[in-house]
């Protein structure tokens, strides 16, 4: 894995959000958000979100599909919420600082959002080459391989030359499956998945063992 480019997933894997308290807050935005924009009720704005929220992170055109709106407005409106409470990981921006490898994010949220949360860890954005977010792989997101292809090429990268850390399972079998390295970051390892390489609690120990 050391001559690899590194490619981060943003949420749950650059950080840790234990109570879920930003797709909370973000939950709170989608509701707030088909409320006003489809004139809901906030229950029924409710049942719009859980089943969007079900069918894949941001998938409200599957469930409104004459949606009076445009999905960079929603996606603009509902990843833009609070995360300044994130607390600072200055050992990460510090191995960050130090491995050589080239160093992507890339997030289904949308750039501003990375920025906030880079900003709140205090993780230095001049570590990444480059911010691949929603907008950039035109919403289809990370669990289908054209949203990887599209990064993939942007950069005038391999998939066999990159290492993919991320928390969504998912995503890790789309990225497995076109030739990525594989490392699941989760607090908690349920039991071994074909489709993963390595497996960390969290992306500190996971960028320590690099660095062996
Ligand atoms: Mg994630």
């Amino acid at each position: 894995m050391q001559d690899k480019a590194l490619v981060f997933d943003l949420d749950n894997t650059l950080y840790y959000d234990g109570d879920s308290e930003v797709e909370k807050k973000e939950n709170a935005k989608i509701v707030n958000f088909l409320k006003q924009k489809l004139h809901l009720s906030v229950a029924k704005a409710h049942n719009f979100m859980s089943d969007a929220r079900s069918r894949g992170l941001y998938d409200v055109d599957a469930v409104t599909p004459d949606m009076p709106f445009t999905k960079r407005e929603f996606m603009d409106n509902v990843c833009d919420v609070d995360v300044g409470f994130l607390p600072r990981n200055e050992r990460l921006n510090q191995l960050l600082r130090e491995l050589p490898q080239r160093k992507f994010i890339i997030t289904d949220g949308i750039s501003k959002r990375v920025r906030a949360v880079l900003s709140s860890i205090a993780v230095d954005e001049d570590n990444f080459e480059g911010i691949f977010d929603g907008h950039d792989m035109n919403y289809v997101f990370k669990r289908n391989p054209q949203a990887f292809e599209m990064f993939l090429q942007k950069y005038n990268l391999r998939a066999k030359d990159c290492v993919l850390f991320e928390d969504s399972l998912v995503n890790l079998q789309t990225a497995k499956k076109l030739g990525f390295t594989t490392v699941l970051i989760s607090p908690e390892k349920t039991r071994d998945y074909p489709f993963v390489d390595k497996y960390f609690s969290d992306i500190v120990t996971a960028l320590e063992d690099l660095t062996k």
